[in-house]
């Protein structure tokens, strides 16, 4: 299996590992981004909330560009799954992929994470997110809900929590369940008076349509609304950040110091996969302080820092 050298290694080509690529390109830096292609953003129709693209960007188009930025100044980009990742003090990290194995002094997490989505087939899933009758980040498209006939599917607080917020958007909002609501009497009230009508009978189907999506509950009744928010949370893809020994969150995301930084020197996670909002303009940020962390690393080691005061 080949062997690749680099000065940083990034894991990741959505917004945070491709603005970092850009990052540490232009700090000319040896800088390689392996991914297996499955960032979030590239399942986004259209984005009206990253800034500088009134008109919105679609997903795949941003990525695109990002991607031709960091190769412009020189980021190499491989498709691979990172399987393993080790850290030795003498010899820095050593990952292994499918196909290559990596070296380099100096990693960065940017990871993501994975959805927790709805039972529907995958071509049917991806289409009902096209369509928008399927959405699953209030905070990205809650805006695009306005006046519609809203619905969130997820009995626990996190489901009414986001049922809530949406109910700021449209007055039409009714919360579903998959097994049975867990709701107190109390959280019940609070939903009731902001004007949220909740359902008991679990959800027995989904039937997204081009115009809105139709769910079918175990009572046999049959509703339609314009969009639909599962609130099932997403799973970080922290697996790398454990196999080195770092304690994850309760949610299992890295958590990160305020510079990106993580307790092995020259190590750094970025974007969705660290405990914070999980945006585009968020990742983009961390993977900007990442990348200029990871590069006073090498040039501390360099002896390119100003050590007297
Ligand atoms: C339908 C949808 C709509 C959205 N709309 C918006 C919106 O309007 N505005 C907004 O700000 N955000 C939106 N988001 C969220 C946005 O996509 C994420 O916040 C953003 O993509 C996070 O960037 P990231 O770089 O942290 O992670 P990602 O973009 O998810 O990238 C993670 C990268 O890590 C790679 N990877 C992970 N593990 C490995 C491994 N072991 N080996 C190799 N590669 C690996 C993946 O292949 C991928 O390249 C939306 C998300 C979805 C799904």
């Amino acid at each position: 299996m080949p062997v690749e050298n680099c000065d940083v290694l990034i894991v990741g080509a959505g917004p945070a590992g491709l603005t970092a690529a850009v990052y540490l390109a232009r700090y000319r830096r040896k800088v390689l981004v392996v991914h297996d292609g499955a960032s979030r953003a590239a399942r986004i129709p259209l984005t009206h909330n990253v800034p500088g693209f009134p008109g919105g960007i679609a997903g795949p188009d941003l990525l695109r560009q990002m991607r031709e930025q960091a190769e412009l100044y020189g980021a190499v980009l491989r498709q691979d799954e990172i399987q393993t990742l080790a850290h030795d003090e003498e010899e820095g990290f050593a990952a292994q992929g499918a196909h290559s194995r990596y070296r380099a002094a100096s990693v960065i997490l940017a990871t993501g994470v994975r959805l927790n989505q709805i039972d529907l087939p995958e071509a049917d899933h991806e289409d009902a997110i096209c369509s928008a009758c399927l959405r699953y980040c209030p905070i990205c498209d809650g805006y695009e809900a306005t006046g519609k006939r809203v619905a969130v599917l997820g009995s626990s607080t996190h489901g009414a929590r986001e049922a809530l917020f949406l109910r700021h958007y449209s007055k039409h909002l009714t919360l579903l369940t998959r097994e049975g609501c867990e709701l107190s009497d109390a959280q019940r009230r609070e939903l009731a008076t902001a004007g949220v009508e909740v359902l008991d009978a679990p959800v027995a189907a989904f039937r997204p349509g081009p115009q809105a999506m139709e769910v079918e509950l175990s009572d046999g009744r049959r509703l339609t609304f314009d969009v639909l928010y599962p609130a099932l949370g997403a799973s970080p893809r922290s697996e790398l950040a454990a196999q080195l020994g770092l304690t994850l969150s309760e949610g299992g995301c890295i958590p990160t110091d305020a510079c990106q930084r993580l307790p092995i020197p020259g190590l750094f996670a970025a974007g969705d996969v660290v405990e914070a909002l999980d945006q585009i303009s968020v990742a983009i940020g961390h993977g900007a302080i990442a990348a200029t962390q990871a590069h006073n690393f090498l040039r501390e080691r360099e002896g390119r820092v100003l050590q007297a005061e």
